[in-house]
This record gives structure tokens, sequence and C-alpha cells, in this order.
């Protein structure tokens, strides 16, 4: 009885949407013939309606109209400004595109008080030419990245804790460290040491810059000395490898962090991988000195995404300082 009752009530609600419908396409036409006349073979909602600006007829892509990036992931085009509020993260496949310096310490800090070390100017004491003279190579990298050097140190406020932050630029000369980024680091480790601010670095490197020959090689004594003076006197100092990080940066201030933090997928190790094919006569397979590879055998700490750095580094630096956590 019951089974019933219900079909019928429900064939009942059918035929009442069914007589609604009807009712309103007849009220449509009915009510509208001019309007559906003199718009004929446009759709309904391309009607002029008056007072209301009307829409255009071929709609703007934002790919046409701004400039875009290619993930060199999965190959989409991202505009610029899309990659921006990003994080420069591909929204479609999570990949970690490059970030410059100065974007990722700006966008990592709260409040910049200041920046470090921008009186260092480099010099070319060994008159080095390799396909281009050692002075003009660098003229190049400062006009390309409108930085002065591939280190930028800036100082300021992480919520409410004062930090020193630091950042390798990779376009610049592949991030090398040279005797101004040896310079800018340890005058970095200094301010934090006197001032009793903890340390972050995120470090992009290929490694030592070879058109300073053994100078650019003592930076890695220099730094490490610096790192070890902030550990003697209990000042953290994290570290976050960023896609990549190689030779003498690896072998010196970026494996000597309290804390080793990674980005997804960053590549990271002292000689690349097929110097080390070539000399240990193995073929090395594909998550070999990727961050997740190096997590998984205990050289790193954690692998962070990028979006979640900031919060990462705050807990960690909130719990090693003693500061109240402000976002618990
Ligand atoms: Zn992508």
């Amino acid at each position: 009885m019951n089974d019933t009752t219900a079909q019928s009530t429900l064939s009942d609600a059918h035929s009442r949407v069914d007589t609604n419908e009807t009712t309103m396409s007849t009220n449509t036409t009915g009510t509208e013939p001019t309007v559906g006349a003199s718009t004929a073979g446009h759709s309904w909602f391309d009607r002029p309606v008056p007072g209301v600006k009307h829409r255009l007829t071929a709609p703007l892509t934002a790919v046409e109209t701004e400039p875009s990036t290619e993930c060199s992931n999965c190959h989409s085009m991202i505009t610029n400004t899309a990659l921006i509020f990003n994080c420069y993260v591909c929204p479609h496949c999570d990949h970690h595109l490059p970030m410059s310096a100065r974007e990722r310490l700006q966008w990592f800090l709260d409040q910049v008080d200041g920046e470090l070390g921008q009186e260092f100017v480099a010099k070319d004491p060994l008159a080095f030419v390799d396909s281009k003279p050692y002075p003009q190579r660098m003229q190049e990298a400062q006009a390309n990245t409108g930085e002065s050097e591939a280190l930028i140190v800036l100082y300021g406020k992480l919520r409410n804790i004062e930090v020193v932050a630091c950042a390798f630029d990779f376009r610049f000369m592949g991030g090398s460290m040279g005797s101004v980024v040896g310079d800018r680091f340890v005058q970095a480790a200094e301010q934090a040491l006197a001032e009793h601010k903890p340390l972050v670095c995120f470090a992009a490197s290929g490694g030592a810059r070879m058109q300073e020959g053994l100078l650019s090689l003592m930076q890695m004594a220099r730094t490490g000395a610096a790192v070890e003076r902030l550990r003697l006197a209990g000042v953290p100092y994290i570290v976050v490898l960023t896609n990549p990080v190689y030779g003498g940066v690896t072998a010196s201030l970026a494996m000597l962090g309290d804390i080793h933090l990674a980005e997804p997928k960053a590549m990271i190790g002292f000689a690349g991988k097929r110097v080390i094919e070539q000399t240990v006569r193995e073929t090395l397979e594909e998550p070999f000195q990727r961050a997740e590879f190096l997590l998984e055998h205990g050289v790193i700490d954690e692998v962070v995404h990028r979006h979640q750095l900031g919060d990462t580094i705050y807990r960690l630096l909130a719990k090693l300082c003693h500061v109240p956590n402000v976002d618990a």
C-alpha cells in the first residue's frame, strides 16, 4: 500500500514539474516576443539590455593578454601573475619552479627591516678568462638579474621572531659561491650572532665560483667557521635546500645547519650524477640525489612543500628560540 502511495505521489510531482516548465516556456516566449525577434541568431544571454554593457564577442584568454611561463614539468602555460600568487608552484602539477632570491626572502619574511653586505664588490685577482672575461660575465649577470651578487641577505621579522635570512640566486652565475657570497654570508652570521637572532639560509647553487679559483674555495672554510660560531653560541641555523644545491655549497654552509629542510624533488648532491656514474661504473636510478631520496637515507630532516615552508620554519624557530608561538 505504502509503495503505491509513494509512486503516485512521485508521478504527481513529475507532472507538476512538467506543467511548471511548460508554463515558464510559454511565459518567456509569450511575454517577450519582440526581444526574441530583434536578437535573431543570438543566444538568450547575448540580448541587449538597456544600461548593461555588451560583452565582448570573443572573450580574451589570460594567456593572450598576459606574459606567461611554461611549466618545465607538465608544459602547461601559467600566467606570471598566477605564478607569483602561487609562490612559483605550478597549479596543474605542483612542480616547484625556480624563484629569485629577493622574491623568496620578501615572501618569507613578514617584515623586512634592511639588507646586509651590499658594500662588497667582486674583484678579478686572477684576471680570469674562459669564453669571456670574468668582469664581463659579472656585468651580464648583474644586468640579467638586477642583483649585484649571487647571495642576498635581508633581516626582519617572521611573525614575532627577529631573523636574519639569506638566499642564493641561481640565475646569478648558477648561484656560485665567490668571495662576495662568502663575505655576505659571514656578515649575516655575525649579525645573527651579535644580536642572537636565528639565521635561515635558502640554498640554490652550482658550487664554488671557478673564476675566483682558490679564493672561492676558501669561502667553504670561512662560512663553515661562521656557522660553528653560531653553534657554540646556541644561535639556531636552519637551511632550506632548493633545487639544485651542488659542489662547494653542499660541502660547506648548506650541510651544516641545525635543521635541514628541502623542497620537493630538489636535486641535492656534491658531484653530479654523471660524474659519480663514471667513477663507480654503475647506473644510478631516478630518485638518486632527489630530496625524497636523501630524506629516506637520513641526509635531510624533512621535505616541505613551498606553501608550508614559512609556517614550518616559524614553528621550529619558536621552539628553538623559546618564543611563544602566535599561530598556536
Ligand atoms: Zn606543471
